[in-house]
């Protein structure tokens, strides 16, 4: 039976990987642009986002990370930072998604003088406004955010600290980005003992760029997920007989239920996977692990996360029964607190998921 894009769209979906620097609205980007003085390729949206998806696509890592010089560049004052956050929510929760987990790197919003904490007061009230909208348009959702420091700068603790100060307010966990290679995660143990300490929920891009040693590094840290995770396959070979032979790295993040955010557009754009047919998340999912599928940056991959999963179901041969898996698992290893994430299972995603034929069915 094949699955519609349609049907994916109405079934309730978990969203635990979205950089709120890469889902800007094209529209909003242009308009945010002119506000703030900022020179874009083009003022045209439909041309804006072609170019987008273009420099993305472009197999050129400057070109790539140029997009986001854009994005960031409009997102320095409190208002544009609310709004990118507010229709964040709306567009993710027009999409069919019930929880979504959004991030950002605070400290790349310091540009026009705001602290860290006024650029988190900005984005949490962004999130509490599209949670309202959508609500009231017939999409509830619920939004979380995730913080993100660099790789590459020195701030990982001021960030740590910055994430637990909010931990009560709708920030669920901490993130490190930012390049793998030369930029450690084990850098900035100090970060994550802190949050260690704490009992903070921490996950790590690894495993994206770099292969093995990133993710070791990033289970070494605690992490509890992990940002794409992809090349974890470079830890599983093959038998004589054709059967898979797991590395104690790929056993222990399957055995430990550690989940993987995949991102599959994503990684085919940064060279990750070379198609969606062959790419690495289905023989992980196959194969047991806690995987879950995401949009990392919609705008850049005109994507979101039913397109995401309904090309997995065309390309990858994925049946409903799998886009169920993953999204009952990305709501197992949401970072809000059990009761709330089976209360979310039980209300939401298995009342909505129940094969009673095509249509919306929310509890
Ligand atoms: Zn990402």
């Amino acid at each position: 039976m094949t699955v519609t894009f349609e049907q994916i769209v109405a079934l309730p979906k978990v969203l635990l990987h979205d950089h709120l620097d890469g889902g800007v609205r094209p529209r909003t980007v242009v308009e945010l642009a002119e506000k703030a003085g900022h020179a874009l390729p083009t003022i045209d949206p439909d041309a804006l986002a072609a170019w987008f998806r273009d420099a993305a696509d472009s197999g050129s890592l400057e070109a790539y990370i140029a997009t986001f010089s854009h994005t960031i560049a409009v997102m320095q004052r409190p208002k544009a930072l609310r709004r990118v956050a507010r229709e964040a929510v709306l567009d993710v929760a027009a999409d069919g998604v019930v929880y979504a987990e959004e991030r950002f790197a605070p400290e790349l919003h310091q540009a026009g003088g705001l602290s860290l904490q006024q650029a988190v007061d900005a984005v949490l009230e962004g999130l509490a406004e599209g949670e309202a909208e959508a609500a009231a348009a017939g999409h509830p959702i619920r939004a979380r955010l995730l913080l993100c420091a660099m790789r590459q700068s020195d701030r990982a603790d001021e960030i740590a600290a910055l994430a637990l100060a909010n931990r009560d307010r709708g920030v669920v966990g901490f993130d490190i980005a930012g390049p793998e290679a030369g930029f450690p995660a084990s850098a900035l143990g100090a970060a994550f003992a802190q949050l260690r300490t704490a009992r903070f929920p921490v996950t790590v891009h690894a495993g994206e760029a770099a292969g093995r040693d990133s993710l070791d590094e990033a289970v070494d840290v605690g992490a509890l997920r992990l940002g794409h995770g992809v090349r974890l396959v470079d830890d599983i070979r093959h038998d004589d007989a054709g059967a898979p032979v797991l590395g104690r790295l790929a056993h222990w993040v399957r055995d430990r239920g550690i989940a993987l955010e995949v991102c599959p557009t994503s990684n085919l754009q940064t060279g990750a996977a070379l198609s969606i047919a062959e790419h690495p998340v289905t023989t992980l999912l196959r194969l047991g692990f806690a995987v879950t599928v995401n949009t990392d940056n919609r705008l850049q991959s005109r994507t979101g996360l039913s397109r995401e999963l309904h090309l997995l179901v065309t390309e990858a041969g994925w049946t409903l029964d799998d886009v169920r898996t993953v999204t009952l698992t990305a709501a197992r290893h949401a970072f809000v607190h059990a009761d709330e994430r089976q209360d979310l299972i039980d209300r939401v995603i298995v009342p909505g998921h129940a094969p009673t034929g095509t249509g919306r069915h929310r509890a």
